[in-house]
C-alpha cells in the first residue's frame, strides 16, 4: 500500500506542483493550506509523513511542528520542513522545533522525492 503524505503549504502554485510530483511518484497526498487545518488532518488521518511549509499565515510551520511533536498520536510522524530560509540559525531553529529534516526552496523535486523515500524507509519501524 502506498504511503500517505500530508502537505501543509499555503502557496497554491507550490501546493499544486508538489502534489503532482508526489502523486506521480505513487503517494497518496492530503492537503492543508494552513497549520490549523494541517494539525487537524494529521490527528485525523495519521499520515506516514508530513511536508510542512514554515512560512504559513497564522500559526507558522515551526509552531505546528512543536504541537504535533508534543502530542502522542502524532509524535512519531516524520516532519520535513519546506523552507525558503537559508541561514544557519534557521536550520537550528527548524531542527529544534522537532522537524526530522528540511528541504530548501526553491527545491529540486527529484531531491524532494528522494528525501521523502529515505524518511519513509527509516520510519517504517515506528508505524505498525
Ligand atoms: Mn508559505
Amino acid at each position: 500500500m502506498s504511503a500517505t503524505i500530508l502537505l501543509v503549504e499555503d502557496n497554491p502554485a507550490n501546493r499544486k506542483l508538489a502534489t503532482t510530483v508526489l502523486e506521480h511518484a505513487g503517494y497518496r497526498v492530503l492537503i492543508a493550506d494552513d497549520a490549523t487545518t494541517g494539525i487537524a488532518v494529521a490527528h485525523q488521518e495519521r499520515p506516514d509523513l508530513i511536508l510542512m511549509d514554515i512560512q504559513l499565515p497564522g500559526i507558522d510551520g515551526l509552531e505546528a511542528t512543536r504541537r504535533l511533536k508534543a502530542t502522542e498520536d502524532t509524535v512519531a510522524i516524520p516532519i520535513v520542513a519546506l523552507t525558503a530560509f537559508a541561514m544557519k540559525g534557521d536550520e537550528e531553529r527548524i531542527l529544534a522545533a522537532g522537524c526530522d529534516g528540511y528541504i530548501a526552496k526553491p527545491f529540486d523535486y527529484k531531491i524532494m522525492i528522494a528525501r521523502v523515500a529515505e524518511l519513509l524507509a527509516g520510519a517504517t519501524g515506528d508505524h505498525p
